[in-house]
């Protein structure tokens, strides 16, 4: 009887797989292609939410092209006004316009290269739900902190930063990905255990605050060279609910691979 309510609560959340494309690749025609591959790779999939995050300049022609199938478009940043005088941002509302339901927010290139602090993190958070797209908040440890023995606190000052006075039903349209700096474009994943750990604690902190409603239902992705021979090991963990891809998702094969590992769970 227990086994069987504890599974009723795992199948409640879907597998989402997001691809970020980062900055890629370098032409309009090569970008289509890529959509073109994805589009035939992923069509045999029926379960698992599938997104893609091209750059800005890829957003409408991907939006276009995968029109009609199941795989939605994400974009990779924004600026948290809608308008004004800010050269060389984007807004929530022209990512709507644009035909996104995603945006990722606060990776950890951004924080570092960008200076993104945990304040940003949460305007942008707040802009992107205005106009209900739905954030995909990116946290995670340095190599540093995770040595130094700092990286729950590292993450949990991240998450509840950027969730601060966010409603219940906010948080039901809110996804966060865990990536360790020290994982992402190195070859070095997180073992299944670590990832695990640290998914749980994510979920604990939520619950802290929220519903164990909520908890039960946030999802959590994981990120850091997640490839198609580590996939299923990592997204097969009972809070782990699917991954951020970076460097694999380039390639529609290797993508669709990691789509497959989360639908098999599914
Ligand atoms: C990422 O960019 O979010 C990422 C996880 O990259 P990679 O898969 O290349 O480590």
């Amino acid at each position: 009887m227990q086994v069987e309510l504890i599974d009723k609560t795992y199948n409640m959340r879907n597998k989402l797989i997001a691809g970020n494309w980062k900055l890629n690749p370098a032409t309009s025609d090569s970008a289509l292609e890529l959509c073109r591959q994805l589009k035939l790779r992923l069509a045999p999939f029926s379960k698992a939410k599938i997104v893609v995050c091209p750059p800005f300049t890829a957003l409408c022609l991907a939006v276009d092209l995968l029109k009609g199938t199941r795989i939605s478009i994400g974009a990779q940043n924004l600026y948290w006004e809608d308008s004004g005088a800010y050269t060389g941002e984007i807004s929530a509302p022209m990512l709507k316009s644009a035909g996104c339901e995603y945006v990722i927010i606060g990776h950890s290139e951004r924080r570092l290269f960008f200076h993104e602090t945990n304040e940003n993190v949460h305007h942008k958070i707040i802009a992107a739900q205005r106009h209900n797209l739905i954030p995909i908040v990116c946290v995670g440890e340095t190599l540093q902190q995770r040595e130094s023995g700092v990286m729950k606190d590292v993450v949990m000052e991240q998450v509840t930063e950027a969730l601060r006075g966010m409603s219940e039903q906010a948080l039901q349209n809110l996804v966060i990905a865990y990536e360790p700096v020290w994982a992402i474009g190195t070859g070095k994943t997180a073992t299944p255990a670590q990832a695990e750990e640290m998914h749980e604690f994510i979920r604990s902190l939520i619950l802290e605050d929220f519903t164990k409603s909520v908890s039960d239902q946030m999802l959590i992705l994981y990120g850091g060279s997640v490839k198609p021979d580590n996939a299923r090991d990592l997204l097969q963990n009972t809070n782990i609910d699917g991954a951020l891809v970076g460097g694999a998702c380039l390639s529609a094969e290797s993508f669709s691979e990691i789509v497959r590992a989360g639908e098999e769970l599914l």
